[in-house]
């Protein structure tokens, strides 16, 4: 029986690979520095592995920014604006394909979530005349790196399928018009590395999701053609991030060696993945979670490995993480401040490949002590003080339905409220955060450390907000924010106050390229002790005579943004965060706060891969967030604020949401939002971002105008804001400045076109 983990984060215990890029971009180490900082890291993965007794090494799993683009690169999928050549890809052109090139105006290529995760691939491109052309040297350099330390190499492809479907066609492309080009290159990578490796893994992810025919007809015409490329090693077909379902005949049927699948998003499959497998198959039972951050129960896996093992001789069965372990953190033993007790429940990825390595001998007989701690600790777990609050449970329990409904339909709070406000039409306003300056950001951490009092910390906070007050009024936007100064990151911010969250020290897990995040843990029953943002939001208030928006983050995108307990359902866990959101818009709204926003950032992408699970999730998110909002007056406002494009299917689950006010990132995907809201008729306010935050362009008067004037063409006027896309932290003052002064501008001239 071989264990093995389907991939290995690759940014290291010390983010190494993060700053050797960052380094490296910035022009202070050479490119062979890099290489050589890459190459510590495989080895030291690989050692890792190794040790803990893994007996298949990932080979091609680790990667300068993105497999994915890898994976183009291998392909020789370069598109032609980055000088294709006839070559391999140098690392020049691979860095200007995922970052693109300022200087010579060359825009990156595009990125996207991968799958429901929250990391990010580059988006391969397929145009007609897209020539592809396998290449596995830089693959092969790794096996034999793995063969001469003594350990069997286990290559890691991205599938053919998965990379055809990913993939974004571009000038009238048919992306099945490259299905004979990707067998052929995908064939000759195989016979390339075949001699050299026991195992090919290939990723088909997309076999946990929806396919049409013509994805299942690729599926079985590429899969014939590698069957006999493979010859003297054998393919495993990897699936992960959810249950095969509809699509387990076709992965059965195709002609491969070997089949992984995951067994803790898609628990349920085993017995029916076992009746259907073919007598000399092997399979691959992915058993420890790649994407949390919690101990395995180790009982429950050995017992899964048993019933598979009634079925399937010991020998053609493997024991496996779920996914790659590329989405947790690296290593647990690095966290020295974490409660010990909670630090017991938990396994990071080097942990998480001694649980692959012991359930495989607890299978061969031999129970390692690692099962007793194992034990013990979920033991503990369960048992613990914070895990379950009866009073959490028994209020959650208790929610009603009126709960979630405000006293007066959408219309009627509209005509409250315009009254109350006398706001102009097209009034201005901004998503939430200003630039957060050096100083900021000094005094923050200096209140962190403790080199600053609390009194004294608050005082430097005022006068932040105080400032960034004044500017607005200036500008004179029509609905203020204080700015969120005293905010490192929205959701930590507030799993910080929140009852249930732990935060790790260096629980690190890649975003896109260098870029990292460290997902706060909700370990426990959520509730909120007290207050969060009153006193920030009544100091902004009293400097000024406009509406200040309160500014809170929605329990959607605070539960996707964060490492979930995994013995409660997302769905409880939500309502849980969605009482004490409420909590506080209850107290602010006390407090004299007219209008709130509660940003909802992440409910689009915390939608699952296939559709027959999505309406579920949109019931009990926007429940959710109702539960949030609704139970204030008619006359409060509240607002939402959502990024990360792609509205246009979710928009009756936007209208349920029965914000007053919502403001939408438009202006990366303009047309499609506007489609959008001529097809439905959205019954609210809404604000579709007027410019793009991303980049410190300073958008003209005359573009936002144009803008608003084909926004105006579905949506009424008196619905109608105007704001940039998304928070301002990012950007500097001067171009924050100038940018919010043309929208100002541009919102009075369109006044002026229509009154
Ligand atoms: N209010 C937040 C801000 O302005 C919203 C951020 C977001 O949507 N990602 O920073
Ligand atoms: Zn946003």
């Amino acid at each position: 029986m071989n264990a093995h983990a389907l991939g290995f984060p690759r940014v290291g215990i010390n983010r190494e690979l993060k700053w050797a890029l960052e380094r490296h971009w910035r022009g202070e180490i050479p490119e062979t520095e890099l290489v050589a900082e890459a190459d510590a890291l495989k080895r030291r993965h690989w050692r890792i592995q190794a040790n803990a007794g893994l007996d298949l090494l990932p080979v091609g799993d680790f990667s300068l920014y993105d497999h994915v683009l890898d994976t183009m690169v291998m392909l020789g999928a370069v598109p032609a604006r980055f000088g294709r050549s006839s070559g391999p890809t140098d690392l020049k052109t691979y860095f200007r394909m995922a970052r693109g090139d300022a200087e010579q105006g060359v825009p990156a290529m595009e990125m996207t979530k991968w799958f429901d995760s929250n990391y990010h691939y580059i988006v391969p491109e397929l145009a007609p005349d897209t020539r592809l052309a396998g290449d596995g040297s830089r693959l092969l350099a790794d096996i034999l790196a793995v063969k001469e330390l003594g350990h069997a190499a286990k290559p890691v492809l991205v599938g053919p399928v998965t990379f055809l479907l990913l993939a974004k066609e571009v000038d009238g492309c048919n992306r099945w018009d490259h299905v004979d080009a990707i067998a052929q290159a995908y064939k000759g990578i195989i016979a390339e590395l075949a001699p050299h490796c026991p195992w090919i893994q290939v990723d088909e992810p997309v076999l946990c999701s929806d396919l049409g025919p013509e994805a299942e007809k690729a599926f079985r015409t590429i899969y014939a053609r590698l069957a006999d490329a493979a010859s003297c090693s054998r393919l495993l077909l990897a699936t992960y991030f959810g249950e095969l379902g509809d699509n387990l005949d076709l992965a059965l049927s195709l002609p491969v060696d070997g089949l992984h699948v995951d067994l803790v998003r898609g628990p349920g499959q085993l017995n029916a993945v076992l009746a259907g497998l073919p007598a000399d198959r092997t399979l691959s039972l992915g058993l420890v979670d790649g994407r949390n951050i919690w101990k395995t129960d180790l009982g429950t896996a050995l017992r899964k490995v048993s019933r598979a093992a009634c079925t399937v001789k010991a020998d053609r069965l493997m024991v496996a993480s779920s996914c790659s372990l590329l989405h947790s953190p690296v290593d647990l033993t690095a966290e020295k401040q974490l409660d010990p007790e909670l630090k017991q429940w938990m396994a990071f990825a080097v942990q998480k490949c001694a649980e692959i390595a012991a359930v495989k001998q607890a299978a061969a007989g031999r129970k390692p002590r690692l099962f007793e701690e194992n034990k013990a600790s979920l033991l503990a777990r369960g048992a613990h003080r914070g895990v379950v609050d009866r009073k959490i449970r028994d209020r959650a329990g208790a929610v009603t339905p009126g709960m979630l409904e405000r006293a007066s339909a959408s219309a009627e709070r509209s005509a409250i409220q315009k009254e109350r406000f006398a706001l102009p039409l097209f009034p201005t306003t901004t998503i939430g955060s200003y630039p957060q300056t050096a100083e900021i950001r000094r005094d923050r951490l200096r209140f962190r450390k403790g080199e600053l009092a609390e009194a004294d910390y608050a005082a430097a906070m005022r006068g932040h907000i105080a400032e960034t007050v004044a500017r607005q009024e200036e500008l004179g936007l029509d609905v203020l924010v204080h700015g969120e100064p005293e905010r490192n990151d929205m959701v930590e911010y507030f799993g910080q106050q929140l009852n249930g969250f732990c935060f790790t020290e260096n629980g690190w897990v890649q975003s896109y390229g260098s870029r990292c995040v460290k997902p706060p843990v909700i370990y426990g029953d959520v509730s909120r002790p007290a207050p969060m943002t009153v006193d920030w939001a009544l100091y902004a208030q009293s400097l000024t005579d406009k509406p200040m928006k309160g500014m809170l983050t929605g329990p959607v995108t605070i539960l996707c943004w964060s490492f979930v307990r995994n013995d409660l359902s997302r769905e409880e866990v939500c309502r849980q965060i969605a009482l004490a959101v409420r909590d506080e818009v209850l107290d602010l709204e006390a407090a004299g706060i007219s209008m709130i926003q509660i940003d909802e950032a992440a409910l689009r992408e915390g939608m699952p891969i296939r559709k027959a699970l999505q309406d579920d999730y949109l019931r009990w998110a926007v429940d959710c967030f109702r539960l949030a909002s609704a139970g204030v007056r008619d006359e409060t406002q509240i607002h939402s604020h959502m990024c990360y494009s792609e509205f246009n299917v979710i928009m009756p689950a936007i209208a349920r949401m029965d914000a007053d006010v919502i403001s939408i990132e438009a202006s990366r995907s303009r047309m499609d939002l506007l489609d959008a809201f001529s097809a439905y008729d959205y019954p609210a306010d809404i604000g579709p971002g007027v410019y793009d935050i991303h980049s410190p362009r300073v958008p003209d008067e005359d573009e936002i105008c144009e803008l608003l004037e084909k926004a105006l063409a579905v949506i009424p006027a008196n619905r109608l804001w105007v704001n940039p896309d998304c928070g301002l932290k990012t950007r500097a003052w001067p171009e924050t400045l100038a940018s919010l002064d043309n929208m100002v501008r541009a919102a009075k001239r369109l006044r002026a076109n229509h009154e």
